[in-house]
């Protein structure tokens, strides 16, 4: 006699059919996170097209379970916990590209490194900023990631995709509204599936001189060898004139290299968290408390994550105020 499905058995072989992609039952999250940090996800599926994603979330819209959509997971602070629904990657499946001119087509999965250097080749620039960082370019755009003062946001034209329902959207870039670190796009759940730029015609040589300097820079000041997520906190354009960016705060405040179980203020660059081998998520939330505190009682500033911290029930929130509730 055939055994009832349970109801994750079904959401899996759902999901298996509408996503295009395998689903992983219990994915451990830590070789998924670039902080190797995690517990196990109950589901995890990659769909393989655009329409595939749709697709998905479209289905998942009523069903009683959490669900996430993540990239690259740099910017991610999985939980020891793990997580209590699916996990939707928009990774490397989606990201076709099409040049046009100026104006060039991106799916949302596309590694950002890639997308930079394949612009350089082809004598298009503005993006050389974006060279050295490790995510998707849907996990770009809704936080408007970058480097040296700039935004990806600057050269979008519109993004496409759909919202935590599968209904699709479109936002042009004036609607887009993007600010430092942040955008509507994210303000409003939207998930990013295609993007259309627009760059400048530059000279390619050119282009890569100024990629070669920027990846020197950046291997000169950030920890590369541990895993870790970047800058934990953000810049706060006050706090900057008075006391500088939040790695010089935190080095001002003698926490500089302080270690919290097997995480670690790195001893490089104060701003970035490190995993020593096998750190968890407790430990870098304490860290993130102790940091945020200590600053405060010297500064009077209030530094906050640009990391965020994805609860095994779903709820996404910027790191510190999880700390707060740890
Ligand atoms: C070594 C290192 C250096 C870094 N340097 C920089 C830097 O210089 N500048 C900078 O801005 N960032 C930097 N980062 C942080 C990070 O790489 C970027 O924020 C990156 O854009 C995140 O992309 P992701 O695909 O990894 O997103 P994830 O970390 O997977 O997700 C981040 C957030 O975006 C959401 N998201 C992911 N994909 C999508 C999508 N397709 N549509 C809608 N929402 C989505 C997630 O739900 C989550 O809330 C660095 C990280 C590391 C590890």
């Amino acid at each position: 006699m055939n055994r009832p499905l349970s109801s994750m058995d079904q959401l899996a072989a759902d999901l298996t059919r509408l996503s295009g992609g395998p689903v992983v039952r219990d994915a451990d999250l830590r070789p998924l996170s670039r902080w190797r940090i995690g517990g196990p996800a109950a589901l995890f599926v990659e769909p393989t097209s655009v329409e595939a994603a749709i697709a998905t979330l479209a289905y998942l819209a009523d069903k009683p379970v959490p669900r996430v959509v993540i990239g690259d997971a740099s910017n991610i602070l999985f939980d020891d916990a793990g997580f209590h629904g699916v996990v939707i990657r928009i990774g490397r499946a989606l990201s076709a590209m099409g040049i046009d001119g100026r104006r060039v087509h991106v799916q949302g999965g596309m590694w950002v490194p890639q997308l930079v250097r394949r612009l350089g080749q082809c004598g298009l620039g503005g993006l050389e900023h974006a060279i050295g960082i490790p995510g998707t370019v849907g996990g770009l755009i809704v936080m408007n990631g970058g480097s040296r003062r700039k935004g990806v946001g600057e050269q979008l034209v519109r993004a496409r995709g759909c919202d935590g329902y599968g209904v699709p959207f479109e936002r042009d870039h004036a609607a887009c509204q993007f600010r430092y670190r942040g955008s509507t796009l994210q303000d409003d759940g939207l998930i990013i599936l295609e993007a259309e730029f627009e760059f400048e015609q530059a000279d390619p040589a050119f282009l890569r001189r100024d990629m070669i300097s920027i990846m020197v820079e950046r291997r000169g000041k950030f920890p590369k060898e541990l895993p870790n997520c970047g800058s934990v906190f953000l810049s706060d354009p006050a706090m900057y004139d008075v006391v500088g960016p939040p790695g010089k705060a935190i080095e001002t405040a003698g926490l500089k290299g302080r270690q919290w179980g097997k995480a670690q203020l790195s001893p490089r660059h104060a701003n970035f968290i490190v995993n020593n081998g096998g750190a968890t998520s407790v430990d870098v939330l304490a860290l993130i408390r102790l940091a945020r505190t200590t600053v405060h009682e010297q500064t009077g500033f209030w530094m906050d994550c640009e990391v965020r911290h994805i609860a095994p029930d779903g709820r996404v929130r910027p790191a510190h105020q999880a700390a707060e509730l740890a």
